[in-house]
């Protein structure tokens, strides 16, 4: 680009559509006009010093709130010590942070990514090799569901099938079949020879807390049983004890073949990883999958740190607790804003509001408030504390809740 033609296009900023001015960073995020410079525990200061109780928690990322004193000395010593040296080695903090895993889940080998769009292109990858190792190359199709989201690559959004999302950037990615969610008739109806897994989140986040009931989740599990399907489930959002069990679908006692993970994991910090049974995860051989950054040290030092606090006894209880107290006052909310609030949705600290204005109008009210609260599909508002939130903070943010809700009417 020219001199001339930069110095033109600086003067005029092109139009972006948010409430922020313009930056030199591409306009993909309607951001709010605010700039958070500290955060400790539940509660963001911004630049000015003005305080904000955190709900959104960075969409449900920062699982154990703003700079926890033993992820802080995880990620400092970690950086002391080796930031980076590849999977060409071996990495301790790697093996470290799998065994874990797998000896609170269904999983016996872990892969180390970056984000939770990764871990799903890593999942589907692994359910496709599996079937084309053990001869079956015809068996590439994935049965996906409306609402989903899985990430933002290419694959990902064709998973999720959301026009929305892939509008502009065809050719759209082939070989998934998206039917509406939990509708298990549909499912049993698609299902054929070239079908090689159903995927799925057991709780919809971005889809507006919508969750499958059990036992959609169990008959998920029986078709794929029935017909040699895999099971993946995307918690990358429900998982790591956001529902008040370490991933959702223990509620319905049942377990994945695959089930890909992010958000919470790294507390803050990008970590992703999906998860596989031996007999899936063996055609996996050296060749088939890599990530330069994934289960770097730094990463996985503060992995290992946020499974440790969350595997601590009584912390997933302590979750469900909250969770159910704190789902209490937003009925009482609800009944207090009648024909506002819709309906309470959710489990743990998954939780969230249907509502009738648009939930984007609630969002800035509750900024107002000085409360961060995620909006989602359907017309929900989410509402995700730190697992490790107060009770007193809790409180507070009811009181805010309710005070940006009568803000609406
Ligand atoms: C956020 C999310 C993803 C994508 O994660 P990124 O880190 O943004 O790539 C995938 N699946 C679910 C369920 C999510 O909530």
């Amino acid at each position: 680009m020219s001199t001339s033609t930069k110095t033109a296009k600086l003067k005029k900023p092109a139009a972006q559509p948010s409430s922020a001015p313009s930056s030199a960073v591409l306009g993909t995020y309607a951001r709010q006009d605010v700039v958070f410079e500290r955060g400790e525990g539940s509660w963001l200061t911004t630049t000015t010093g003005e305080r904000y109780l955190d709900f959104a928690s960075g969409i449900a990322v920062n699982l154990l709130g703003h700079a926890h004193p033993k992820l802080i000395k995880a990620l400092t010593d970690q950086a002391n010590q080796l930031w980076h040296t590849s999977n060409l080695y071996r990495v301790a903090g790697q093996e470290r942070l799998a065994e874990r895993l797998v000896a609170a889940t269904f999983a016996d080998r872990v892969f180390f990514c970056n984000s939770g769009a990764e871990a799903c292109e890593g999942a589907i990858k692994t359910a496709r090799r599996f079937h084309h190792a053990a001869g079956r190359p015809n068996k590439k199709r994935i049965i996906t569901f409306k609402g989903a989201f899985h990430g933002r690559t290419l694959a990902t959004i064709a998973a999720a099938g959301n026009e929305k999302y892939m509008e502009g950037f065809g050719p759209d990615m082939p070989g998934f079949d998206v039917l509406p969610f939990g509708d298990i008739e549909a499912v049993t109806k698609t299902i054929g020879d070239e079908t090689a897994a159903i995927m799925v989140e057991p709780i919809q986040g971005e889809g507006g807390i919508r969750a499958l009931s059990v036992q959609q989740l169990k008959a998920l599990r029986e078709l794929c049983d029935k017909h040699g399907l895999l099971l993946i489930l995307d918690e990358v959002q429900c998982g790591l004890g956001r529902t008040g069990k370490l991933f959702a679908h223990e509620w319905a006692g049942i377990t994945p073949d695959i089930m890909a993970v992010a958000k919470g994991l790294g507390g803050g910090f990008p970590v992703g990883a999906f998860l596989t049974t031996e007999e899936v995860g063996k055609p996996m051989v050296p060749g088939t999958h890599g990530s330069t950054f994934g289960g770097n040290p730094l990463a996985m030092a503060v992995g290992n740190a946020v499974m440790e606090i969350v595997l601590e006894p009584g912390f997933l209880e302590a979750v469900q607790q909250k969770g159910l107290r704190f789902k209490q006052e937003l009925a009482r909310i609800k009944d207090e804003n009648p024909g506002v609030v819709e309906e309470v949705r959710g489990l743990g600290l998954l939780l969230g509001l249907r509502l009738k204005p648009p939930a984007a109008d609630l969002v800035k009210a509750c900024t107002a408030e000085h409360l961060l609260a995620a909006s989602a599909s359907d017309n929900v508002l989410r509402v995700l504390p730190p697992l490790n939130v107060s009770d007193e903070d809790l409180a507070e943010g009811a009181k805010r809740l309710s005070r940006a809700l009568k803000r609406l009417a």
